[in-house]
């Protein structure tokens, strides 16, 4: 097997290439994104009271699920000839965006929030090659500069989730929890920002059901940071705010694809704290052994307070974490330190070891 005969095989468009657009076998571009684990949680299904799986959308190759939206996006822009892309990000966008154009040699050009970005996204964006172009101004400033430089050149592609190829990409995930539970799950709980993802996972759903692979559709749940909440509000937030910089969005490009999901699912979009939103993270590394970003775990933060008022969804439920913890190590290393070191004796260790074997509360069951 020769090397292109080898990349054909991988990846999610060589997998769902009849539900995909169009597009010519030399122009996919591949990283092998997809096919991540769908990761049964215990200790949060006991504290939930329904039977929850975690969708790790960190294991992508840049460790976001932006990658299956780019893997599509970046091959159709190939196949029209385009010279370069842009995009507007929080971040996760512009990681991926940089990863498939080094792929695909193309230019590109990412538009973030002056200081906003966290640390992780900047080193992948510089490791992989792009440029990064930091705005005096929110994301939503960013993304309507974006979309007037693609008006001014026509070799250049832009490559955020109003790109309805990325759209087409992103819904695959559906398919795969489809494929992984041998039916639609009851539930869905996600993040929801701009609202690309929540328009897609829906998107996927109905396709799977009309293809016939599965009888129904999960009722769809969509968290967003209560700083940056325009559709729980119900108008744009001018400056939204929210350690959750993944979703620190003010006026989402897909609402109506949001409402859509909402509506035709029965669903709901609602708010949830940043304390809330740190903790659940919290639990999910330290009791599911799952570390996801702050914006990931607003969907588990979610079900977690919907739990606590009475109100928590019953049977399957599958919650998207939508990027890896290392992705912002300062929201971590902001609430805890390494602990002292202490002396290189055995007695000093032993010391520490039993203190926290006594009061660890943890039990191998
Ligand atoms: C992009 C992103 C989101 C939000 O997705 P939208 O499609 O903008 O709603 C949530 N979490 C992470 C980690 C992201 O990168």
């Amino acid at each position: 097997m020769n090397v292109s005969d080898h990349l054909r095989t991988q990846g999610l468009i060589h997998r769902y290439r009849d539900l995909l657009p169009e597009m010519p076998d030399e122009a996919i571009t591949t990283i092998g994104e997809g096919a991540t684990p769908l990761i049964e949680a215990p200790a949060l299904s006991e504290r939930i009271g329904a039977r929850l799986f975690l969708k790790f959308e960190g294991l992508n190759p840049t460790a976001s699920f932006k990658d299956r939206g780019m893997t599509v996006a970046m091959s159709r822009a190939r196949a029209m000839g385009m010279r370069a892309c842009v995009c507007a990000s929080t971040g996760n966008t512009a990681a991926s965006a940089a990863a498939y154009a080094a792929r695909a040699k193309m230019e590109c050009f990412v538009m973030v929030p002056v200081g906003k970005i966290a640390l992780g996204k900047a080193v992948q964006v510089l490791a992989h090659g792009a440029r990064i172009v930091q705005i005096e101004g929110n994301f939503d400033a960013a993304l309507r500069l974006s979309k007037k430089a693609v008006e001014a050149r026509d070799d250049l592609a832009l490559v955020n989730s109003v790109n309805p190829d990325r759209i087409q990409g992103q819904k695959t995930a559906a398919f795969e929890v489809c494929e992984a539970l041998g039916a639609a799950p009851d539930y869905l709980a996600l993040p929801v920002g701009n609202a690309g993802n929540i328009t897609a996972y829906w998107k996927g759903f109905t396709e799977w059901r009309d293809a016939g692979h599965v009888a129904s559709t999960p009722t769809v749940l969509g968290f967003q940071a209560a700083g940056a909440a325009p559709l729980v509000a119900g108008h744009d937030i001018e400056n939204p705010e929210t350690v959750a910089s993944a979703i620190r969005i003010g006026a989402p490009a897909s609402k109506a694809g949001a409402m859509t999901a909402v509506e035709e699912s029965d669903g709901a979009i609602e708010a949830v704290t940043d304390g809330e939103i740190l903790e659940a993270q919290s639990l999910l590394a330290s009791t599911e052994g799952v570390f996801c970003e702050p914006a990931s775990a607003a969907g588990v933060a979610g079900l977690l307070k919907l739990a606590r008022e009475g109100r928590a969804p019953s049977g399957t439920v599958v919650s998207v974490l939508t990027g890896h913890g290392l992705k912002d190590p300062d929201v971590i290393l902001n609430r805890t330190k390494l602990p002292d070191p202490v002396e290189a004796t055995f007695e000093a260790v032993s010391r520490v070891m039993e203190e926290r074997i006594e009061t660890s509360g943890r039990e191998a069951t």
